[in-house]
């Protein structure tokens, strides 16, 4: 419900800033390990929205997915899985611990589509 919340927030102010009343749509990204959950954020914002001016206004996600970059070679990748995102072995020197997360954790507005 928070995640909504602060979304519905940083649209109110973009909206402001750009003199518009009516939102259409937002298109959100978020990382895969930003434990963000699709159905639950849509439903959260329709709960936000309701009886305010963003009522009906079409939430669109996208996922950005995880990029990684080995510990112990530098090499950047993208693990297929990241569920167990502590063991995934490097695919240039096979270290599999202690990887920079460099995407995949964020969370933003990508776009807003209002009049
Ligand atoms: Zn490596």
């Amino acid at each position: 419900m928070s995640i909504a919340q602060s979304l519905v927030g940083i649209v109110q102010q973009e909206m402001a800033k750009h003199g518009v009343t009516r939102l259409v749509s937002v298109l959100v990204r978020h990382g895969a390990l930003a434990a963000v959950v699709p159905h639950a954020l849509e439903f959260a914002w329709q709960a936000v929205t309701q009886d305010t001016p963003l009522a009906g206004a079409r939430l669109d996600m996208e996922e950005v997915p995880v990029r990684l970059r080995c510990s112990s070679c530098g090499k950047e990748f993208s693990p297929e899985e990241c569920d167990r995102l502590m063991l995934i072995p490097c695919p240039s020197c096979g270290e599999d611990l202690g990887h920079e997360v460099l995407e995949g954790k964020e969370l933003y507005i990508e776009n807003l589509e209002a009049e």
